[in-house]
């Protein structure tokens, strides 16, 4: 919906824009910008007035990106604007200062997020100017999998390498695909949930017998081997099959990092839980063993 939206008409704040195509878009995706625009990009990109936040792989923290001011782009441009100069000696300086984009992270300035972005005046739309992003270092990819590596102590492996998958696929702007590795997450959630009530014989089912189960009742079944919040919000669950099959590819693309936090919380509870059951049976063992030697020694 967003996508066609942004195909009809040039957006009135090119900032917004801008900073959506270079932080959200994948490689090859556009936004389109009012021509009269070039002129205020430029001022701010002289100024370093363009910034977002995103994550920093080098520093491994949400950070605040700032770009750096661009020797290509003329000093004097307040002046020539005043004079009157005609608009392709604004559009040629701005071409080549957008395809060498540097934003420095607020942490550190060696780290710096370059971008390539293609300005093209005779796209489809009469007085718009295409912006395509077509290079970008580190990639999204790169960074929302280094985002994932946060949670790498309390997820498994296969967790882990999924999850990374699908941000890696939802970077390269693919939506559906990127709802199946999430989905895969979760149901791996319930099933060793399942395997943990069978083991203790807490269960009123065989893994066959719950293999054939609806996720509803699974849910109920494993209710207390699973945090509370999953099954509060079994919504999230619901909403990742209909991504696989009735939601559009934009539709995924949009849902796709409400869906990952969520799935993100998920697995933080969960191995919250763990951490404390664990602390839990250990105290209560110590306790026991406190008791025999009193008992023995009183
Ligand atoms: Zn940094």
């Amino acid at each position: 919906m967003a996508e066609a939206k942004q195909g009809n008409a040039a957006e009135n704040n090119p900032y917004d824009a801008l900073v959506r195509l270079l932080r959200d878009k994948a490689l090859y995706d556009s936004v389109f910008v009012p021509d009269g625009a070039v002129y205020e990009l430029q001022t701010l990109i002289q100024s370093s007035a363009i910034a977002f936040d995103a994550y920093c792989p080098s520093c491994g923290a949400d950070t605040t990106w700032r770009v750096a001011p661009s020797d290509l782009i003329p000093q004097n441009i307040g002046q020539l604007r005043q004079a009157g100069v005609a608009f392709k000696y604004f559009f040629e300086p701005f071409t080549k200062a957008m395809r060498y984009l540097d934003f420095k992270c607020s942490r550190n300035a060696t780290h710096v997020l370059q971008f390539a972005v293609d300005a093209d005046e005779t796209g489809p739309q009469k007085g718009a100017i295409r912006l395509t992003k077509f290079g970008q270092l580190p990639s999204l990819a790169d960074i929302a999998s280094s985002e994932i590596d946060k949670y790498r102590q309390f997820i498994s492996g296969v967790d882990l390498a999924e999850l990374k998958r699908a941000v890696g696929l939802a970077a390269h702007g693919v939506g559906i695909g990127s709802f199946v590795y999430l989905r895969r997450v979760f149901e791996r959630l319930v099933a060793e949930a399942a395997d943990a009530a069978i083991d203790a014989g807490a269960s009123q089912f065989t893994r066959d017998e719950f293999d054939r189960m609806r996720m509803e009742d699974k849910l109920q079944g494993v209710k207390d081997y699973v945090p509370a919040w999953m099954v509060q919000n079994r919504k999230l669950y619901a909403i990742l099959s209909r991504g696989l099959h009735e939601l559009s590819e934009d539709t995924c693309k949009q849902a796709f990092p409400a869906v990952k936090q969520a799935t993100l919380a998920l697995l933080e509870q969960h191995a919250e839980e763990a951490q404390k059951k664990k602390r839990a049976t250990e105290a209560a063992l110590e306790l026991e063993k406190l008791q025999k030697t009193l008992d023995r020694d009183g």
